[in-house]
């Protein structure tokens, strides 16, 4: 969408039969800014803006709702883990700040209240719809001049002199310059057709929605107690009534399996009627099953390579793809139309492939 409008001739090549079908439609819409560093917080208030903007702009309703994140807490050590990156978060700019356990009440007024603290709370942060947003995004795209063509995989890239030069399809050929790795959990096989190594590694995660109901609490929790079998729990109230809830696993269910299963629900309903316990009459709708295409260090993989000149990944979106997408994807326009700043530069550098990967996100 970004690359069309600055005048670039776009062609998206895609193995699946419309838009978002990968992993996208997967998310549960959650968008926040509240990461623990610079890039993933400044890319992700960028796509604040254009989230939150999005139906003023185009007049499409993405189901876009500003009800923020919080990040409750039930002990003293993750209070003191929340409090220092607040200020990290601050620095960057983020509206964000500490509730104690009454101000936090009174925004979720049906959170457990016995041993809680008190919560990180960041207004501006929210949620929309990945399905509506994809469709937007994607006739807009069409709009400032991309092409598009479904249903047909990229076989393998063609280079000369270490420089791209085109694309091999199971339809076609196409020469070009640039290549833009933004194959999801499958970059890592994108990446080896020009002989690199892109640390992408996909790993499961299944999410449920329930039925609608009157609106009962405004931000995403954050629930990051560990249990048994999974890390945290999170879950928010869209737009439109619905509950919609994901756990990560623990241990990380690594492959590429989508089937959902029946340990899910069991699993995830004990944490919701721990931190909630007033859902326990909620009926739930459906569950699914998708991909985080993770990297070691939680971060995204973004910019051109020093081996093959005109090969640009922008992949390894971990569980953020959603809310990092229209960010990124402004922020590697600038980047590949060489009309950045050096600022922007530098942000986009933290995500390098050439990083040595020994930092950890701490809110992934
Ligand atoms: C249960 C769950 C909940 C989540 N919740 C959130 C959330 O609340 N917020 C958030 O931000 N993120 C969330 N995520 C993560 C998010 O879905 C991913 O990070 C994001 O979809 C990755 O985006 P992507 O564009 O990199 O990959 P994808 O959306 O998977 O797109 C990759 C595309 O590449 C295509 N492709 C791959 N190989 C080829 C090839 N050889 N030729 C042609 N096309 C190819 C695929 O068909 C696909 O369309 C969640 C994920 C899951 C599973």
């Amino acid at each position: 969408m970004f690359l069309a409008d600055s005048g670039l001739d776009i062609l998206v090549l895609d193995k699946k039969s419309s838009p978002g079908q990968g992993q996208n439609k997967k998310a549960i819409g959650g968008i926040r800014a509240t990461h623990s560093a610079r890039s993933k917080i400044l890319i992700a208030k960028k796509s604040l803006e254009i989230f939150s903007g999005w139906e003023e702009k185009t007049g499409d309703d993405i189901e876009w709702y500003e009800g923020g994140y919080s990040y409750p807490v039930y002990n003293e050590e993750d209070e003191e883990n929340l409090k220092n990156l607040l200020e990290i978060q601050q620095k960057f700019g983020l509206n964000i700040k500490w509730l104690d356990k009454e101000e936090y009440v009174k925004k979720v007024p049906m959170i457990k209240k016995e041993g809680l603290i008190g919560s990180t709370y960041s207004p501006e942060d929210g949620s929309a719809s990945p399905l509506r947003a994809i469709n937007s995004f994607y006739l807009q795209a069409e709009q400032n001049g991309a092409e598009f063509k479904f249903e047909e995989a990229v076989e393998s890239i063609y280079t000369n002199k270490s420089k791209v030069t085109g694309v091999k399809t199971d339809r076609g050929e196409y020469s070009c310059k640039y290549v833009v790795n933004a194959a999801g959990a499958y970059a890592k096989e994108i990446g080896k057709m020009v002989g690199i190594e892109v640390p992408v590694t996909p790993d499961s995660h299944e999410a449920g929605i329930t039925e609608p109901v009157q609106r009962l609490f405004e931000p995403m929790v954050v629930d990051i107690r560990p249990a048994e079998g999974s890390k945290n729990y999170y879950f928010y109230q869209h737009k439109t009534g619905q509950i919609v809830f994901c756990i990560t696993p623990n241990p990380p269910i690594v492959g590429t399996d989508t089937n959902h299963t029946s340990v899910f629900l069991p699993q995830v309903s004990k944490r919701m009627l721990n931190i909630m316990p007033r859902l326990k009459n909620i009926n739930i709708r459906r569950t699914w099953r998708g991909l985080y295409p993770m990297t070691p260090d939680g971060y995204p993989i973004v910019g051109e390579t020093k081996e093959i000149k005109g090969f640009y990944n922008m992949a390894g979106m971990c569980g953020q793809g959603f809310m990092l997408g229209p960010g990124l994807g402004y922020y590697v326009s600038e980047d590949i139309t060489g009309d950045i700043s050096n600022e922007d530069k530098d942000i986009l550098g933290d995500l390098s492939l050439y990083r040595d990967f020994s930092g950890s996100e701490a809110l992934k």
